[in-house]
Parts: structure tokens; sequence; C-alpha cells
């Protein structure tokens, strides 16, 4: 790679709003920055940006520091957001996709979440309805929240309600990810995969390389749900 990371970084274009992207390219230099300081070589830094755990670990922090909106309705148990939506049911990294398999491998032929609604995500416990890959669960599980149970059980039905939303981290994280497509074009590809297809195809025993393959977006999916993140933005009355 003649050009250095960083400078690809730099020149890197994401169709986010301009502070979302902004946000997400000081946390891919952060990231780059820290993993230089911890002498990690740069074509380590390369493959764990190609693998999308630069866009996870930034928004794992962006998290971390996240106020919970007040009135929170989220439990344990509480699973109609595992419901999942289309084909895909949410956009997830190559690296949370295999964290995701490791965790659900070993699961293989136990009853799933499928058992207790047909869209639920196989990860899901049908019985406790409470998530199986509870550590290893992407970032749009961990920015899902709402303050009205009963307007995600609307939601999950088809049913458009207000209360449920995903909180700015995910923003961030998606553009994050956009930006290392774009700063690694033509040197390394950037891949998005299918929630659930992904944990089908595990919890079926399906080997990691299958898993991927099975679940592997299309290049256009990150767009979309760039798309959908600005729609949503924009519908909240957020820049
Ligand atoms: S997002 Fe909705 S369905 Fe999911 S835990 Fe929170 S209140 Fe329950
Ligand atoms: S990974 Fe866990 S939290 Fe996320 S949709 Fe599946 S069951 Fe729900």
């Amino acid at each position: 790679m003649k050009k250095p990371l960083r400078a690809r970084i730099g020149g890197a274009r994401v169709a986010a709003p301009s502070a979302v992207a902004e946000r997400a390219r000081a946390g891919l230099f952060a990231y780059v920055d820290g993993m230089a300081a911890q002498g990690a070589a740069p074509e380590t830094a390369l493959a764990e940006i190609a693998e999308g755990k630069a866009a996870t670990g930034i928004a794992r922090v962006a998290l971390s520091a996240t106020a919970a909106p007040a009135g929170l309705a989220c439990t344990r148990g509480c699973a109609f957001c595992c419901i999942l939506g289309g084909e895909d049911g949410a956009t997830i990294t190559e690296a949370e996709a295999r964290a995701l398999h490791a965790a659900l491998r070993p699961l293989a032929g136990q009853p799933d979440g499928r058992a207790w609604h047909p869209r639920a995500c196989p990860a899901l416990d049908p019985e406790t309805r409470a998530c199986r890959a509870y550590d290893a669960r992407p970032v749009i599980c961990r920015s899902y929240v709402s303050t009205d149970a009963a307007a995600c059980e609307r939601v999950a039905g088809g049913i458009p309600a207000q209360g449920p939303g995903t909180l700015g981290p995910y923003h961030t994280y998606l553009a994050a990810l956009g930006l290392s497509r774009a700063a690694l074009r033509g040197v390394r590809r950037v891949s998005t995969h299918a929630l659930s297809r992904l944990a089908a195809a595990a919890v079926e025993g399906a080997s990691l390389e299958d898993a991927l393959a099975a679940s592997r977006h299309k290049p256009g999916a990150l767009d979309a749900e760039l798309s959908r993140s600005r729609r949503d933005r924009s519908r909240a009355g957020l820049p």
C-alpha cells in the first residue's frame, strides 16, 4: 500500500451528515494512532479496520459514554426488538459476525428464537427470550432502545410507532464502516453481513467460512443502511 493508512482515512468520503462523518473519522484516527502507540504493525491496523473492528470499537466506546434515555423500558426477556425485519435482520461487521458465530456455533441443534416467533433472531433463547450471545451481540443490538415495549411490539408487527430508536453511536458506527470501505478501496474488502443469516447458519452448525459466505452482503447494503440512518436522524430532528 503506497499511500499511508492515515492519509487514506483523511481523504475518504462517506454519505453521512458531516458531523457524524467527522466523529467517525476522528475515531478511526484515534484507533490507528492507538495501535501505533502499542507498537502494532500498520498491516495489523489495516486488517482490523477491514474487519470492522475499528468501527465496532468506536461505537462501543461511544455507547459506554452515552446516557440511557429517561424512562427506558428495556428489560431482560423483553425481546420484541429481536424479531428481525426483512431478509437480513440487521447490518453487522465481519468482526461481529465472527464473534457471533463463535458464541452460537456450540449451541447448534438447540431450540432457537424461531421456536418463539418465526422472524426472531436465532441467537434468542425461545423460553427465556434472553440473548444467548449477549457478550457478542453486535452494535445494533446494543444501540436499539425504547421507552415503550408495546410500541416495540407494534413495530415488530410492521406498524409504525413512537418509542424505539437507535442511539447516536450506531450512526457513527455506520459512518466509520463507510469511511473504512472508502479508505481501503482497491486494497482490502470491507464487508458487512446480515445478522439473521449469520445467526441462522451458526445455530444450524455451519462452519465459520460457510456462515460468513451465507451472510455476506452485496456492497450496496451498507449504502442503503447509511441512507436509512440519514432518514432516521432527520426524522428525529438531528443534524
Ligand atoms: S427495545 Fe423494546 S423490545 Fe427491545 S428490550 Fe427495549 S423495550 Fe423491549
Ligand atoms: S444477537 Fe441477541 S440481542 Fe441481538 S437480535 Fe439476536 S437475540 Fe437479540
